[in-house]
């Protein structure tokens, strides 16, 4: 067991390493020593997040016919939150150590009476509220107090009335967006899995009461796909059934998609049956009627909600704990990333078999912006040899490797390409590789 969680703890260590080393995910404001709980995304982690982002767009959004995007504020009126249950009922339990100072979540502490990190008495147990206030405007008073939503769902429901006025969309439909959210974690930790920044794609799906369970069902069945096609090892998601007593105060049924991340089996995803209490406490609080009127049946009734509510920085960990991979030893050994061709961050590098040699570097420009403009992420490398090229394209997960040597510009007889996980190279042509790779990224 030891063993075993050292091993994990220093696949943690690589896959951090690895992030920083080749530009994925830096820690926040590094130069000034940096801020606990905040990451910045590199170049590629950047790509990589871009990819997760579209991909969950694609299947969630825009290849159904009944759910609509929306892009809502992230500052919003504070009576937003009170009417959530947020301003009086966010909060962990949060304890203190009278000796060092360093607080803790309680329900994270096997021994709530010593401190973990100095043996110290552990004071009163008192809850700690996790949304971060600020001000708006120029006043700082209880009047201009507003706070950075810690979820996006808010910004869902109170749009709710504005999408039935505008686009008149028929029940079951949903309302679907990716943003920020912020939560002042008293304990961030687990790179990118608990930070106070992070990311949510988030799904308010609208039913009519009594069509909750089959609705359920279907987003449950969408979610497991979603970890399929972006290359999770199935083995490593598990789901499990919330108990009511650890259910939000909202929630009638909730399912946790569990995650086998180097650290423990941790919450990945969370799929809720959120009633309509939402809605209906929007529309006590607001005062404005946020019901919905049946056509066919003369009914108006507020919808019941499902969410399937996903954070792009845990699957970026768990895509990235599932891909990275060591093979060989000594100077044979290679570190590679494998990526589904679909999330990875460079889809094709090009490289000119030799630096020096201007006709194979001229060819391997052609191809290069040729391949550019079809796929986007290509990059070019001419630097050092091959094998140390192969070896830069691995750690970042790009899936093929293009080399045009001296066949390719006097007999007319293609690139070859390499395989990042076999490292086998085939010969073919430029046209050929496109079609191929086009399939293999569902183009
Ligand atoms: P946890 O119990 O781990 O704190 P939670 O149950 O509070 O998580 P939810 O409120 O269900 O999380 O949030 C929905 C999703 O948002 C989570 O499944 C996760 O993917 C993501 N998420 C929540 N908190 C964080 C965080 N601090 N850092 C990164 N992602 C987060």
């Amino acid at each position: 067991m030891a063993e075993k969680s050292t091993k994990n703890n220093e696949l943690m260590e690589k896959i951090v390493s690895l992030c920083k080393r080749r530009g994925f995910i830096f820690q926040g404001s590094e130069i000034y020593g940096g801020l606990a709980g905040t990451w910045d995304y590199g170049p590629y982690g950047a790509e990589l997040a871009n990819n997760l982002k579209n991909i969950w767009w694609k299947r969630f959004i825009s290849d159904r016919e009944d759910m609509f995007g929306v892009d809502a504020a992230i500052l919003m009126n504070p009576k937003v939150w009170e009417a959530s249950g947020h301003v009086s009922g966010f909060s962990d339990p949060l304890v203190e150590c009278e000796k060092c100072h360093h607080r803790f979540r309680a329900d994270q502490l096997e021994d709530k009476i010593k401190c973990p990190d100095c043996g110290g008495k552990l004071g009163e147990e008192r809850q700690f509220n996790m949304m971060f206030k600020t001000h708006v405007g120029a006043t700082e008073d209880e009047s201009s107090v507003s706070y950075l939503r810690p979820e996006t769902a808010g910004g869902m429901f109170v749009n709710f009335k504005n999408v039935l006025d505008s686009i008149h969309p028929k029940i079951p439909f949903g309302l679907g967006q990716i943003g920020k959210a912020f939560r002042n974690e008293i304990a961030p930790r687990d790179f990118v899995f608990r930070s106070r920044e992070f990311r949510q794609m988030e799904v308010e799906y609208f039913v009519k009461p009594e069509n909750w369970k089959e609705a359920f069902e279907e987003w449950r069945g969408v979610v497991l796909d979603w970890c399929k096609e972006i290359g999770l090892d199935m083995n490593h998601v598990h789901e499990l059934e919330v108990a009511d007593e650890d259910r939000a105060h909202y929630s009638k049924r909730t399912i946790d998609f569990e995650f086998d991340y180097p650290f423990g089996r941790k919450e990945l995803y969370g799929l809720a049956y959120r009633t309509d209490f939402d809605l209906k406490s929007h529309s006590s609080a607001s005062g404005v009627d946020i019901s919905y009127f049946d056509e066919e049946t003369k009914e108006r009734f507020i919808p019941h909600v499902i969410e399937p509510s996903l954070g792009v920085d845990r699957t970026i960990l768990a895509v990235l704990s599932d891909s990275y991979k060591e093979e060989g030893e000594g100077d044979d050994k290679r570190v590679y990333l494998k990526f589904s061709p679909k999330v990875a961050p460079v889809k094709v590098a090009v490289f000119p078999l030799l630096k020096n040699k201007e006709i194979l570097v001229d060819k391997a420009k052609e191809v290069y912006k040729l391949l550019k403009k079809e796929f986007g992420a290509v990059m070019f490398d001419d630097n050092g040899n091959i094998g140390k090229r192969y070896r830069r394209q691995d750690e970042i997960g790009t899936p093929w490797c293009v080399t045009v040597d001296f066949d390719t510009v006097e007999k007319d007889a293609g690139v070859t390409v390499r395989d990042r996980d076999t490292g086998e190279q085939k010969r073919m042509t430029v046209g050929e590789f496109i079609e191929f790779a086009r399939k293999e990224l569902s183009l």
